[in-house]
């Protein structure tokens, strides 16, 4: 049923409002007959008394006077209340009229104790009670008869009552059921209308959280919290978007500027040759930045399929320091490599630790002037494989430091000495050490280097070559 909240409300509100009147009523009802049927019972008993105990005080003077007190008596009971006497030898001694008229005899009462029923006596009901008495030794049978018809009246009026009111009071009910569970759920309308109000291009608004502390406050402080969220990543994707067409058009443009450039007029073989080697220079610079985007955008996704091996970390790190050891010879660096001498051990893929581990080094590298030093260390500690690149560089100032791993950062130091680079080569390297459960750290100190320390659970050699696997990262946030 596709009532909406307030309808069903209300209509829980009146089914229980009902049922609890009907049940009301109903009680109320049952009552009213009991207390009815004691009150007519005891009028008939009380009269049956009464006509005993004039039927007894006379009876000494014979039975013609018996009969005449009681005539007497039944003139004198106006309200309808009428008897039979039966004597000694089942004689009726007295008659009321509709008794003689009644359709049917009554039964005879029990031996001992009264009897009553209620039964029609001449076309109108009444409520009898019966009783055999000893009256100077002799046996009676008494039947006094009460009309019920005012007391039906009564229980028909109250009845009439009941049937009147029952409904209206249902109605009015569910009015009032209708009007409370729109207060109740205003402030929810209220919070449909904000959100309807929010959108992609306004994410800064928010839902006015309401006063009471209630399950609505924290829906509102929940839903903002969500927007915020969502605020913030949007933020974070416009961003990337802008900051990674900006660096693609940087390359492109010069790619182009010197296709342009040398076709403007016929160019020497050496010329021809020099554009080349710089569009191939920029083409390259392109792919690396497309490939650490693409790498980024699917840790996001969680789509990028890291393959986790045992993997032995030194030789992996030898042939890293290697690569390193040339570009820091071609810049006139020193590089130097203490590895550990047992094997570290870990589930890894082998591919996105060279990966990280290349960034630091290459970083290294490019930010340490030509005459410096770089120290490449690796060691275990507790249960984890420590790996550490120390630079006599230019190190990163206190304000830098916390944004080094953002993406496309890039300090202004980095980008007046026109070191080449994206800024995505740090973001690429926390990802990796976070995908396998470790940490990366760094600490620096402007002219005077950088020391980056990446930590990576260890684990035995034993362990069964792992499946592919795929989703296992977190979410990069950066
Ligand atoms: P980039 O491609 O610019 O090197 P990274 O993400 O690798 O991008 O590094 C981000 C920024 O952090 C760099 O631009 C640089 O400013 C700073 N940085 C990284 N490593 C070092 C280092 N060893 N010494 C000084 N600054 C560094």
């Amino acid at each position: 049923m596709n009532l909406t909240i307030r309808a069903r409300l209300t209509l829980l509100y009146c089914a229980v409002l009902a049922a609890t009147f009907i049940a009301f009523f109903w009680i109320c009802d049952f009552g009213f007959r009991r207390s009815i049927e004691a009150t007519v019972n005891d009028a008939s008993q009380s009269n049956l008394e009464i006509v005993q105990r004039v039927t007894h005080e006379s009876l000494s003077r014979g039975l013609p006077k018996v009969q005449k007190e009681l005539s007497e008596l039944a003139n004198l009971w106006a309200n309808g209340a009428i008897f039979e006497v039966a004597g000694p030898d089942s004689q009726w001694i007295f008659r009321s009229p509709r008794f003689m008229r009644a359709q049917a005899p009554l039964p005879n009462p029990p031996v001992s104790g009264i009897a009553f029923l209620t039964t029609n006596l001449d076309a109108q009901q009444f409520r009898i009670a019966q009783q055999n008495v000893s009256l100077n030794g002799q046996p009676f049978r008494i039947d006094v008869a009460v009309p019920t018809e005012p007391f039906d009246q009564a229980l028909d009026n109250f009845r009439l009552i009941e049937k009147r009111f029952l409904p209206l009071l249902v109605v009015l009910a569910s009015l009032l059921g209708y009007w409370l569970s729109g207060r109740a759920l205003a402030p929810v309308n209220r919070i449909i209308e904000s959100a309807e109000k929010i959108g992609v291009q306004d994410l800064s608004h928010r839902l006015t959280v309401p006063e009471a502390k209630d399950e609505l406050r924290r829906l509102t402080e929940t839903v903002n919290a969500m927007l915020s969220r969502i605020e913030v990543s949007v933020d974070r994707i416009q961003q990337f978007t802008a900051d990674a067409s900006h660096d693609l058009r940087t390359p492109l443009a010069l790619i182009r500027t010197n296709a342009e450039l040398a076709l403007r007029r016929p160019r020497t073989e050496s010329e021809y040759r020099e554009t080349l080697e710089r569009i191939l220079g920029a083409s390259e610079e392109t792919t690396r930045l497309i490939d650490a985007l693409l790498t980024l955008a699917r840790a996001d996704l969680g789509a990028t399929q890291l393959r986790f091996d045992n993997v032995e970390l030194t030789p992996l790190l030898h042939k890293a320091g290697q690569k390193a050891a040339v570009l820091a010879l071609e810049k006139g660096v020193t590089f130097s490599e203490s590895l550990s001498e047992e094997p570290l051990f870990l589930r890894a893929d082998a591919a996105a630790i060279e990966r990280l581990v290349l960034a630091l080094l290459d970083n290294a590298v490019k930010y340490t002037p030509a005459g410096g030093q770089v120290q490449f260390r690796s060691f275990a500690e507790s249960d984890f494989a420590v790996l550490e690149v120390e630079d006599s560089g230019i190190g990163i100032s206190a304000e830098d430091l916390p944004r080094i791993f953002d993406r496309f950062f890039r300090a202004d130091q980095a980008r007046s000495r026109e070191v080449p680079g994206s800024g995505l080569g740090l973001s690429i390297a926390r990802w990796v050490a976070e995908a396998h459960n470790g940490t990366i750290e760094v600490a620096s100190r402007p002219g005077q280097g950088s020391l980056f320390r990446v930590r990576l659970p260890l684990t035995t050699q034993e362990l069964p070559i792992a499946e592919a696997k795929t989703g296992l990262l977190p979410q990069q946030v950066s």
